[in-house]
């Protein structure tokens, strides 16, 4: 059982829905519901590019499920996705939103692009033009963007700003991620890092672990690995090394955060940041600790590498960073994993704060939004926990049940339409 499926698609969790279905007796009729994606948007579209040619991109917008409310789920630009993992994607949206028991459903969207090789007017012109070609679907009340791997919230921006002039009128709210100065919410940029670090030290106190003894391996320096590294620390833990894709940095008797992340600020790169020894990404994974934080990419834990880790605790804040072999191999060596649709989830927890704010035109204090979110991660991880020890199965198992159960009682309460 894995949430990590998105390198074979949305076959792997469609598979992973219907094991959860038959193992709960889930009715035929809401399973046979969550095997399709409600509403698929393919685009292909014109933008004018510097040079005065115009070219076509392709673009989607997906809705898994709505049942428990509009759909909510990231836009991805990158020259690889296709129809295929948007599926996936949104219909694990469904699950994390489900678990988390905020009231949307799951989407994802994408534009096959490479936003690296792109001019920021180029990127303006295909944002927004895309945002027109989906708003047919879009809507505060219907589906909500965020940002995701190659977007942004000055892209969320020209989303929020391209929709409102089709409208007459401004409509914060139908996007979250986006910049403070237009209704973007206190916490959102830590939003994802803080959630890790609730749950990491949940996973501390149920295995009985003292953070302020804990060892901390962070993999990936970006938004989720640096938060939840700093936050970790800023709770008593000793952070012990931390990666970034050129490699990584060690000190047995923990780093100073701000000194590895200023030098990453000024170099690119943690490597040679003052009082550390440099380990290789795999001697990383490989270090004795406690809670090891997987905060990079996919398929970071495989088959190859999983039997030499030494963690207690793997916390998935990446998404699908293990890989379904690597994820029995790591149960087997009696590792507690924290999965990524229960340990990711504070991204989309401040986002729907964020909607929340933006619909009432009334914002909060950081004090707030932080609590709010400590409160969510908190109740979804002992609900998790608990669904896992009465069914004597594993986290990431258990965060499924809970989702699916969930996705079916919304769809059976609400009936089918006519
Ligand atoms: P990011 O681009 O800010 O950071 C990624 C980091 O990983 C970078 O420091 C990069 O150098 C590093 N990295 C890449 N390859 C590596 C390797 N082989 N070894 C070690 N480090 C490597 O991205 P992010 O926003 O922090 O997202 C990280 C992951 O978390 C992604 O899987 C993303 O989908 C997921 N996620 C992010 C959010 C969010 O709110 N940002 C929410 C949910 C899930």
């Amino acid at each position: 059982m894995s949430t990590h499926t998105t390198e074979q698609g949305f076959n792997n969790v469609r598979k992973l829905i219907t094991d959860i279905c038959e193992r709960m007796k889930i009715s035929e009729t809401c399973r046979i519901r969550l095997m399709e994606c409600e509403r698929e948007l393919t685009v292909h579209f014109p933008v004018k590019m510097d040079d005065g040619r115009a070219e076509v991109f392709t673009g989607f917008r997906v809705v898994h499920n709505d049942s428990r409310g509009p759909s909510k789920g990231g836009i991805r630009y990158h020259p690889d996705v296709n129809l295929d993992e948007v599926r996936a994607l949104a219909a694990l949206m469904s699950l994390k939103t489900a678990v988390v028991n905020i009231p949307y459903g799951g989407a994802k969207g994408a534009v096959i692009c490479n936003p690296k090789t792109m001019s920021e007017s180029e990127l303006e012109r295909l944002t927004r033009r895309y945002a027109s070609e989906i708003a047919i679907i879009m809507g505060p009340e219907r589906d909500i963007p965020a940002p995701d791997v190659g977007t942004n919230p000055q892209i969320m921006a020209w989303i929020m700003d391209t929709y409102s002039m089709g409208k007459g009128y401004s409509v914060p709210a139908v996007v979250t991620g986006k910049p403070l100065e237009i209704g973007g919410s206190i916490g959102r940029f830590e939003a994802t890092g803080r959630g890790c670090m609730v749950d990491a030290l949940l996973a501390a106190k149920h295995l009985r672990i003292d953070p302020r003894k804990a060892t901390i391996v962070v993999q990936g320096c970006g938004n989720v690995g640096a938060v939840t590294a700093d936050l970790l620390a800023k709770e008593g833990c000793r952070v012990i090394a931390i990666s970034d894709s050129k490699g990584g940095v060690y000190n047995p008797d923990g780093l100073n955060l701000g000194d590895v992340l200023n030098h990453k600020q000024q170099t690119g790169s943690v490597i040679g940041s003052r009082n550390t020894e440099k380990v290789t990404n795999a001697e990383l994974l490989e270090l004795k600790c406690d809670i090891l934080v997987v905060a990079a990419l996919e398929r970071a834990l495989v088959k190859a590498n999983a039997p030499a880790l030494k963690a207690r605790i793997v916390l998935e804040g990446a998404n699908a960073p293990t890989t379904p072999e690597a994820d029995k191999i790591l149960l087997d060596k009696g590792i507690f994993i924290v999965p990524d649709i229960l340990a990711n989830a504070g991204g989309v927890i401040v986002s729907y704060l964020e909607w929340v704010q933006g619909l009432q035109s009334f914002y909060w204090d950081e004090t707030e939004v932080n609590d709010y979110l400590g409160r969510l991660m908190t109740d979804a991880f002992n609900q998790v926990l608990c669904i896992s020890k009465e069914k004597r199965t594993d986290m990431r198992t258990a965060a499924c049940m809970v989702a699916v159960q969930r996705l079916a009682t919304a769809m059976a309460t609400r009936g089918i339409f006519p």
